[in-house]
């Protein structure tokens, strides 16, 4: 399949099979495959439709679009929109079968009356101690007492209820005291309902760190992954016996190779001085592909199993490395992130240059950049949003 091999991701959808074979094995529940964001940057159509082969009948996304996207390709099976959706949709979402997180009274009521025929299907988010959104739950406020409020608004269909963890990822002492507190909170709200014979079907409260660090089997029915999907860590603090394989790698073009001079300044601000001759090679990679500023002389790219130092500022359509005493040429592919030969650049590796974490790089790789798809080691299809023509 035909593909602009300027910069392009390779994502290895049996690389995602197999991270959720082993997220299933620990989890022991259902799963809510979170793909918003374009499922993290890795696109939405061809990940939700293997999650939907190997067998996902839940999807969770962030907002309207993405749950329409997903229908647009055929996902059939629940899809929860995590997050606010104008009430002006609540129709639409009753059409294409959509659920809808309610978090507020006001939001919910608002919601009910837009509703002109049939039920919206809803999951009750609690907020155990995140402050984002959810009806509040702690040593103070009552949750319940809205929950029954709920009950009398006739067009929800209540499916679900849940929280989110804030610290699960972290084996800080607190944080682990905090997540616990989350969920002694969450099972009062559960208690609460019981006691009250009201019975919801779906209830999940962990995340990815949350499934791989906190044992909540026998309690819950679901629980959501997201980037340990894409198999990437939530954190450093992670159970190390959890095995997850990265699934996308990014590679890139070198455009051109040469030799430079001592003391020739490389790139904007000349922000590197070669010591002495050098050859450099030109990658066809930059900030407008989603490759951080950050970078600029500091990361690390492979060609052909070597490591080259990125020269001078990341521009943002190309960047400089380092190749001298290196047999490279033009249209030699660099991998940016992922394995060549016996090296390997992951994205925690990136991440840490910037400051951040492999959650907002692999959310930041660009439209531009063409997104290929193998199965069995063949391509089964290209993505490729920055063609207009
Ligand atoms: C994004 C998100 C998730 C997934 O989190 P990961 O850390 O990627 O597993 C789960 N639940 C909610 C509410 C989210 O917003």
């Amino acid at each position: 399949m035909n593909y602009l091999k300027r910069t392009w991701c390779d994502i290895d959808l049996n690389c995602l099979k197999y991270n959720i074979e082993q997220i299933k094995s620990i989890a022991k529940k259902e799963l809510f495959a979170v793909v918003k964001a374009n499922a993290y940057g890795h696109g939405d159509e061809f990940v939700s439709k293997t999650l939907h082969d190997c067998g996902i009948k839940y999807f969770a996304v962030s907002n309207y679009n993405e749950a329409r996207n997903l229908r647009s390709f055929g996902i059939t099976g629940e899809i929860l929109i995590l997050g606010h959706t104008p009430c002006e949709y609540v129709n639409d979402m009753i059409k294409y079968d959509i659920s809808q997180t309610v978090y507020d009274i006001d939001y919910a009521k608002s919601l009910n009356s837009h509703i002109k025929e049939g039920k919206l299907k809803v999951h009750i988010k609690i907020d155990t101690g995140m402050c984002r959104i959810g009806f509040l739950q702690n040593e103070v406020h009552d949750a319940y007492n809205e929950i029954k409020q709920l009950y009398t608004m006739d067009k929800f269909d209540i499916q679900g209820i849940f929280t989110h963890f804030s610290c699960a990822d972290s084996y800080n002492e607190q944080d682990e005291e905090f997540t616990k507190r989350q969920i002694n909170r969450f099972d009062k709200v559960l208690k609460d309902l019981e006691d009250n014979n009201i019975k919801i079907p779906i209830v999940h409260t962990q995340n990815s760190a949350g499934i791989i660090n906190y044992d909540c089997s026998g309690k819950y029915t679901h629980a959501r992954a997201g980037v340990a999907m894409y198999g990437l860590k939530p954190s450093d603090d992670i159970n190390p016996d959890i095995k997850l394989k990265p699934i996308l790698s990014i590679k890139t073009t070198v455009a051109m190779v040469k030799e430079i001079d001592e003391n020739s300044e490389v790139c904007y601000g000349r922000t590197f001085k070669a010591n002495e001759k050098m050859k450099v090679a030109t990658l066809t990679i930059g900030y407008a592909d989603g490759y951080c500023r950050a970078f600029s002389n500091r990361a690390d790219v492979l060609i052909n199993g070597k490591r080259c130092r990125v020269l001078g500022r990341v521009c943002m359509d190309q960047t400089v490395v380092d190749v001298t005493g290196l047999d490279v040429n033009i249209g030699d592919t660099a991998v940016v992130v992922g394995k060549s030969l016996d090296e390997e650049i992951t994205m925690d590796e990136l991440a840490l240059l910037d400051n951040t974490i492999n959650y907002e790089l692999v959310c930041g790789i660009s439209c531009r950049v063409p997104r290929v798809y193998y199965l069995d080691d063949n391509i089964i299809g290209v993505v490729d949003d920055s063609i207009k023509y």
